[in-house]
């Protein structure tokens, strides 16, 4: 099992660098704890609270951040602590990157799903099953079908003259 915490001992640049991973794309990941929005987190040493991982990289090879600004990922991967990936900007420079790239993946993510081939019950779209809707979603007729098929109400058979008589 990996430690957590750095022995006091241990500089925390070796520290740092000991408990990376790096990705295919070059991205440098922390491995040893995590905030709960993906961060890197060092614990700093037991009982003297945390640092982000990815601004302490920062620190070790470009020198002291600014007072106010964030270092920021050009990757989107925010364990990532490699030197390239990152840059400086404001706090509001920051959420207006987070609200870009969150909207290009919510936007793909939409577009995926409008040009799927199939229905999520597997219908392939033809022209004959698509059914668009004024707002440019499509509804998939089979399905629909079905849907009515089992919407409509049993047919009533009626009671035999004088049933009533034997219950
Ligand atoms: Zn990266
Ligand atoms: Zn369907």
């Amino acid at each position: 099992m990996k430690r957590r915490h750095r022995p006091p001992n241990v500089h925390p640049a070796i520290w740092l660098v000991s408990g990376l991973k790096e990705t295919a794309n070059g991205c440098l990941e922390w491995q040893r704890g995590r905030t709960s929005a993906g961060y890197g987190q060092m614990t700093w040493v037991s009982g003297e609270g945390t640092r982000y991982t990815h601004r302490l990289a920062w620190e070790m090879a470009k020198g002291p951040i600014p007072p106010g600004q964030c270092v920021l990922h050009s990757c989107d991967n925010p364990p990532c602590c490699t030197p390239e990936h990152l840059f400086l900007g404001s706090k509001a420079e920051n959420t207006a990157d987070m609200v870009e790239k969150g909207r290009l993946r919510v936007d793909a993510a939409h577009d995926a799903w409008r040009s799927r081939a199939a229905c999520k019950h597997g219908h392939i779209y033809t022209e004959a099953t698509t059914k668009w809707t004024p707002g440019g979603a499509r509804v998939c007729l089979v399905c629909r079908r079905q849907y009515d098929r089992r919407r409509r109400p049993p047919k009533k058979v009626p009671m035999p003259a004088g049933a009533e008589n034997y219950g």
